[in-house]
This record gives structure tokens, sequence and C-alpha cells, in this order.
């Protein structure tokens, strides 16, 4: 992420920079609304095709489903052309759970059975 961040910056000439330290040394507000702006454009964007068969979404549909995932500040937007999709979505995410859980069981158990060993 941080070497994304480097290669932008990077890739501005003199001038843009110059613009930009002053903005950011002023509170950073051309920035902050630039920031803001594009990830509008990208929840647009995640949200114009079904995340799992990547076909178009409608967005007059009523068969459309839209999910917000993860923490605030993280969130990010999941959107499914039919509940077919969204059911599909639902089984591996529970599925994933269901195996880190075991994982983590028999890691446990693991440590569990090296404590009485000793
Ligand atoms: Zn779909």
């Amino acid at each position: 992420m941080k070497l994304k961040i480097d290669e932008a910056i990077g890739s501005l000439d003199y001038r843009d920079l110059v613009d930009l330290h002053e903005d950011i040394r002023e509170g950073g507000n051309s920035i902050r609304s630039i920031v803001e702006q594009k990830i509008v454009e990208k929840e647009k964007e995640q949200g114009k095709f079904c995340a799992i068969c990547q076909s178009d979404i409608d967005p007059h549909s009523t068969t459309n489903y839209t999910i917000l995932l993860g923490p605030e500040g993280l969130r990010r937007k999941a959107s499914f052309c039919a509940i077919d999709c969204l059911k599909y979505f639902i089984t591996s995410m529970e599925n994933r759970r269901d195996r880190i859980s075991e994982k983590m069981h028999k890691n446990n158990n693991n440590v569990c059975a090296g404590e009485i060993d000793e």
C-alpha cells in the first residue's frame, strides 16, 4: 500500500508536488476532497458487478442485493445479482469461518496436549 502511494506521489511533477505540499500544510482540504471523491467512485464501481458471477448489476432491478462488510472505517460493499449468488457468498463465508475455527481448535488442542505432557 505504502509503495503504491509512493509511486503515485513519485509520478507527480514538481509543480503538483509543491501544490500538494502547500495543501497539506494548510490542512489538506483539497487532497481530502480528492480522496473522498475517489472512495465514492470506487464504491460505485464495486456495485456494478455481481461479486460471485461477475454479471452486470442492474441498478433498477429489485432482485439485486448489496451488503456492507467489515469494521467501520474499513467497510467494503459487495453486490449480488440474485439471491442465489448472495447465498453462495454467505455459504462460502460460513465455510471459511468453520475452517478457521477448526484450525484454531486444532492448534489449541496441540498447545494443551503439549502443556499436559510437560
Ligand atoms: Zn451473480
